[in-house]
């Protein structure tokens, strides 16, 4: 598998930047996850969106799913096939009720503790339950015996290390440096994530989610007291899984 980071701020971009979205690809199929504002454009340079084999969405904050919206015209014009898009019941989201209204996207709601499997593809994912304050998941792609893990956007919550066990790369929502992590918070702490690459025996270790506003050398150094080798995600980067 090969992972692309389309973008990787949140919850709005930086000067330039795009919100959390991802791309994985394997011979012959590939899926995005998540796409955020500004992630449109930069799927488009990887691959045709309405070439993908799916897209799944963590949940419906804008800052994970805003270019849907647009992804919504390119489909009208350009797809041959409707895009299934896998994401949790969120009756709340205007984005939502946007892509029930489109005959071009067939839209399938997940629940926790699921398996999906992608049509045409090797795929197999498996779906946990995040802990934020709308309906949101987190997804476990697996594919030729290798495992890239997703948490989304989430707060500590049980059975992340065993969801996240042995993966060859966990991608982590690290947003707050110590000093701003709380329990009630959305989400983890750039150490919560080192410290769960170490408790779950990940591989690799790249945080992602990160806010314009905060300083990312606090995140880096904080995560590498636990975890030496913890990256943060840069937009264009690709890890090969
Ligand atoms: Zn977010
Ligand atoms: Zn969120």
């Amino acid at each position: 598998m090969k992972l692309t980071i389309l973008g990787m701020n949140g919850p709005f971009p930086a000067a330039g930047g795009c919100t959390s979205g991802y791309l994985v690809t394997t011979d012959g199929a590939a899926v995005a996850i998540d796409l955020g504002s500004g992630c449109l454009g930069q799927l488009s340079r990887c691959a045709a969106p309405e070439g993908l084999h799916a897209l799944l969405l963590t949940h419906w904050h804008y800052d994970h799913c805003a270019d849907v919206l647009p992804l919504i015209f390119r489909l009208e014009a350009c797809a041959q096939q409707p895009l299934h898009i896998y994401a949790p019941a969120d009756e709340g989201s205007l984005v939502c009720k946007a892509v029930q209204n489109c005959t071009k996207i067939i839209l399938h709601d997940v629940a926790p503790q699921t398996e999906i499997r992608i049509p045409n593809s090797e795929f197999r994912i498996t779906v946990h339950a995040a802990r934020h304050p709308v309906p949101a998941l987190m997804y476990r792609i697996e594919c030729s015996g290798k495992a890239l893990c997703y948490t989304g956007d989430t707060n500590t919550v049980d059975g992340l290390a065993d969801f996240a066990r042995g993966a060859d790369l966990l991608l982590a929502d690290g947003l707050f440096p110590a000093a701003l992590w709380a329990e009630g918070k959305p989400h983890l702490s750039a150490a919560h994530c080192a410290q769960l690459a170490k408790d779950a025996g990940a591989k690799q270790l790249v945080i992602t989610h990160l806010n314009p506003m905060l300083d990312p050398e606090t995140l880096l150094k904080e995560a590498r007291a636990i975890r030496i080798d913890s990256k943060l995600a840069r937009m264009g980067d690709t890890y090969e899984i």
